[in-house]
């Protein structure tokens, strides 16, 4: 199981330094679920956990700061599925889900049996066996979302991210997502680490949550430290009702205000 840890985050888009001194850390086998509006950074903060965005201060995968690995062993220990990725269209769903397999296949080598079975066994464990050979062009949105996290699945990597993995879901489906990400966390010791927009169903999975705003980390700790009524008004600006639901853990409930 694989500790992550970042110190002093700092990272600069365009103009505007969207995070600023950020820390965090989550242990092996823990899933943290990161929240905050829209704009606030978060997809910025799991760009710069995967590496994709240039970034001050320091990323660590048990202790080793991952900037100093090649994409290749960086790719071997995290697995970042984005928010909105762009599609190749007229791949299939197989191909692109064995791209996962990558950073195992040599330079001039083919993907061996093996990658292919474990390409084959992510598909049939995310209910897309019957999609391999579609058209990536071809799906739904919620059909790429689930394209999308069955690649970062074939990383196989100890520790993945995911932004936002069940926006474009179907209830049924964000329920399965979120359930096969919770399954495979408990039974291979995944570190998880996701965005979610839904307040209730990040504190129904996460161990720990951390609330983005202005720069930095407004709030972190257990669910119930963090979604608060009292936060949410001041961070989301909205009027919203927390009760205690199953296992302790916060259900928030929009509640409209008195006319
Ligand atoms: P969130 O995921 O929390 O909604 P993002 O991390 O996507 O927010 O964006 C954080 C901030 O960074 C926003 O203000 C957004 O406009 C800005 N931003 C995102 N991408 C870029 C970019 N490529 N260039 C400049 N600013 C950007
Ligand atoms: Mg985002």
């Amino acid at each position: 199981m694989s500790r992550v840890e970042v110190r002093d985050l700092t990272v600069v888009r365009g103009t505007r330094t969207v995070l600023s001194g950020v820390g965090l850390a989550v242990g092996g086998g823990d899933w943290l679920a990161v929240i905050g509006a829209n704009g606030a950074g978060k997809s910025t903060l799991l760009k710069a956990l995967a590496g994709v965005l240039p970034y001050s201060g320091e990323v660590l995968v048990d202790g080793t700061p991952v900037r100093a690995l090649k994409p290749r062993e960086r790719a071997r220990l995290l697995a970042y599925a984005p928010q909105s990725p762009v599609l190749p269209a007229d791949m299939t769903v197989f191909d692109y889900t064995l791209l996962g397999r990558t950073p195992y296949i040599s330079h001039l080598g083919r993907e061996s049996r093996r990658d292919r079975e474990v390409t084959a066994s992510v598909l049939e464990r995310l209910g897309l066996s019957s999609f391999a050979s579609r058209l990536l062009g071809h799906l739904s949105g919620g059909e790429r979302q689930r394209v999308v996290l069955a690649r970062a699945l074939t990383q196989q990597a100890p520790v993945l991210l995911l932004d936002e993995p069940t926006t474009a879901l179907d209830l049924g489906h964000q329920q399965q997502v979120l359930e096969l990400v919770d399954r495979l966390r408990l039974a291979d010791g995944l570190t998880v680490v996701t965005t979610l927009h839904d307040l209730s169903l990040a504190g129904q999975y996460a161990d720990s949550m951390m609330l983005v705003a202005g720069g930095g980390a407004a709030a972190s700790g257990v669910p119930a430290d963090v979604l608060t009524e009292k936060l949410i008004a001041e961070h989301f600006d909205a009027r919203v009702r927390v009760v205690t639901g199953a296992g302790g853990r916060p259900e928030v409930h929009l509640e409209r205000p008195c006319t």
